[in-house]
């Protein structure tokens, strides 16, 4: 089976700014491009969401590392390749810092697989943060390049989703997602979590994610 896959571009902060220890995890459909019923199959059906890039600049601005997690399962349906994947994904980069000089995305990992492969990465696991913590925390040999695969599972240990929230590696660690399944894996990271509408994305907390006072939306996994 597939494991995970990372697609690593580690970028320089702009001009000025310095890391500011925390990682801004965003997932991809409904945040930062407009979701489809299906998937997102090609690059014409990747079509950013309005000021998707603006906010991504400003995360970058404010210091922060920026990591994409998005369920694809397309890929173990075998509907197309990571190769498909990766054009997506250059694509949406492109358009992302279009809008924006400073709207790099540092990683986008991508799960696979689908519910029956059980597997530790598909949200609401949070294998897929956890291998962005190990990345940026030097937890992980960075020898990650393009595309190579991470398999999480029974590396990390097991959520228990009845205890209170986990403490975050960083306290200004966060998720934006429009599903509860993004919900579920920021807060099994101990994440501040922001549910958007995914006609809108991450423009609507614009405001909300660069201010370190907001702890984000209060969320019970299994309530
Ligand atoms: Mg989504």
């Amino acid at each position: 089976m597939l494991g995970a896959i990372v697609e690593y571009h580690p970028h320089d902060f702009p001009d000025g700014v310095k890391s500011n220890g925390a990682i801004a995890f965003l997932d991809r459909d409904g945040v930062l491009n407009i979701g489809r019923a299906g998937y997102v199959n090609n690059t014409e059906q990747m079509v950013k969401l309005e000021n998707a890039g603006k906010v991504v600049g400003d995360l970058r601005r404010l210091g922060f590392r920026v990591c994409v997690v998005t369920n694809q399962s397309a890929l173990m349906r075998g509907l197309w390749n990571t190769e498909t994947l990766v054009e997506i994904h250059n694509h949406l980069r492109l358009q992302l810092l279009a809008e924006d000089d400073d709207a790099h995305l540092d990683v986008i990992i991508t799960c696979p697989h689908r519910n029956i492969d059980r597997c530790n990465c598909r949200k609401p696991m949070p294998g897929m943060l956890q291998i962005g913590d190990a990345i940026f925390r030097k937890k992980l040999p960075v020898n990650i390049g393009l595309n190579s695969e991470v398999d999480v599972s029974g590396d990390y240990p097991k959520v228990n989703w009845w205890k209170n929230k986990p403490k975050p590696s960083d306290d200004n660690d966060l998720i934006v997602g429009d599903r509860k399944s993004d919900l579920g894996a920021g807060w099994a990271m101990g994440l501040r979590l922001f549910k958007v509408p995914e006609q809108v994305g991450i423009d609507y907390v614009s405001d909300r994610v660069v201010n370190f006072d907001d702890r984000g939306d209060s969320f019970q996994p299994v309530r």
